[in-house]
């Protein structure tokens, strides 16, 4: 009899429980009504468990953000320190500005496995200019002209890496 009585038994809503329903979530299993179902490619999921699966993914993306920031970031550190040891030789930024914000923006495509995100090659390059500008302030209390030529030429090498080949 029991059985019986749960064979029958009505099942509400989670959320809406004056609305009687039969759907259940594919992940938590809960009880749904229509409109709290949403229709995913493998059956309908409940607003809370997707929400939760998006939350995870975004998770994810801002660590690589976050690396991708930092390591930049030293890269336009490293940018700084190296026009100010080329000093006098100014010319020598054009080659060397690129090629540490590309490399800087190489290291951070490897640790975080080549995932890239929308706003990856952003984030590089504000990256550079952040850590480089930084560290401009830091080492000689300013800012040139040419330190800042130099730093959005690094930026963008570090733009370019994130948006060439995928
Ligand atoms: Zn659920
Ligand atoms: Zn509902």
């Amino acid at each position: 009899m029991s059985e019986n009585a749960l064979e029958n038994e009505i099942h509400y809503c989670a959320l809406h429980p004056e609305r009687d329903t039969e759907l259940r979530c594919n992940r938590c299993e809960r009880y749904m009504c229509v409109d709290c179902a949403v229709r995913t490619p493998v059956g309908y999921t409940c607003r809370e468990c997707v929400r939760g699966h998006e939350d995870r993914f975004f998770e994810g993306t801002v660590i690589d953000y976050g690396l991708v920031v930092a390591i930049c970031a030293a890269g336009g550190a490293l940018t700084t320190l190296a026009l100010l040891l080329i000093g006098g030789f100014l010319i020598l930024g054009f080659i060397v500005a690129p090629a540490i914000g590309g490399a800087a923006a190489q290291v951070a495509l490897q640790l975080t496995g080549r995932r890239r995100g929308r706003y990856s090659g952003y984030l590089a390059a504000g990256g550079v200019l952040a850590g480089g500008i930084a560290s401009a302030l830091l080492l000689v209390g300013g800012l040139g002209i040419f330190t800042l030529l130099y730093l959005a030429l690094a930026a963008s090498a570090a733009y370019a890496r994130f948006k060439v080949s995928i």
